[in-house]
């Protein structure tokens, strides 16, 4: 595994797609998934460019902040969060990603009011109904938004989605160009909310150029940086 040539690749090819579709490279962040990775490749990924890492688990997020694995970046949280351990996240991550129902949102936010901060979210929707999937559907999605809206403890900052495993090439881009709307539509609808939706966070080592090309401002990529994961790691998270 070359970490350097496989980030300088992704990288190129998000920049590719960005300029084919009219947008600015800039606007888009790569962020690497480092559920599995140990705490000495999180820092080699850093090492070699990464500045944003996103955990799945609570355990490896806790494990790799006692390490200080992740100095000199920002750390995420994009894997599926528990109500009870909420209080091992919140405050210690710059966003979460993986909002997927009202009682999580509102334990986030209960914990936030209570150590007296604000925590940044996204909603995760669930945009093709898969059972085997968390996140609110897309009808969902406008009242969940008028209800964080409402909450002091968290500031929404837009929608995530992990579409269904694309079988070829393009076959995510409904999906991204849904979820596009979708956030287009909320913003329109909660004008008067001062809501400051700009993070669209959709594609991973498949897909990641379609959700570019639909509008992605945050890629979430793993196997694409740091090699297939060995098979006990499959599990869906
Ligand atoms: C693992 C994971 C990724 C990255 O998946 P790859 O296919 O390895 O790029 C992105 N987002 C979430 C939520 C993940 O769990």
């Amino acid at each position: 595994m070359d970490l350097r040539k496989n980030i300088a690749k992704v990288r190129a090819d998000i920049d590719a797609a960005a300029v084919a579709a009219g947008r600015d490279p800039a606007s888009i962040t790569l962020l690497a998934a480092t559920k599995t990775q140990s705490s000495d490749t999180i820092r080699a990924a850093i090492d070699a460019g990464i500045t944003v890492c996103g955990e799945n688990r609570v355990q490896e997020l806790t494990a790799h902040l006692e390490d200080n694995a992740y100095q000199g970046a920002r750390l995420h949280f994009i894997g599926h969060l528990q109500t009870n351990k909420v209080k091992y996240i919140v405050g210690r991550v710059e966003l979460i990603h993986s909002v997927s129902s009202e009682k999580l949102l509102r334990a986030i936010a209960a914990q936030a009011d209570k150590l007296g901060v604000v925590q940044n979210i996204l909603l995760e929707i669930n945009l093709a109904g898969e059972a085997s999937k968390s996140g609110f559907s897309p009808g969902e999605a406008l009242p969940t938004a008028r209800l964080a809206a409402e909450l002091t403890g968290v500031r929404l900052k837009g929608l995530m989605c992990i579409p269904p495993a694309a079988v070829q090439t393009g076959g995510n881009l409904p999906y991204f160009q849904k979820m596009r709307q979708l956030a287009v539509d909320i913003m329109r609808e909660m004008v008067d909310n001062r809501i400051d939706m700009d993070v669209l966070s959709m594609g991973m080592s498949g897909d990641y150029q379609d959700a570019v090309a639909a509008g992605s401002t945050c890629i979430r990529v793993g196997s694409a940086l740091f090699g297939p994961r060995s098979p006990m790691s499959m599990r869906k998270d």
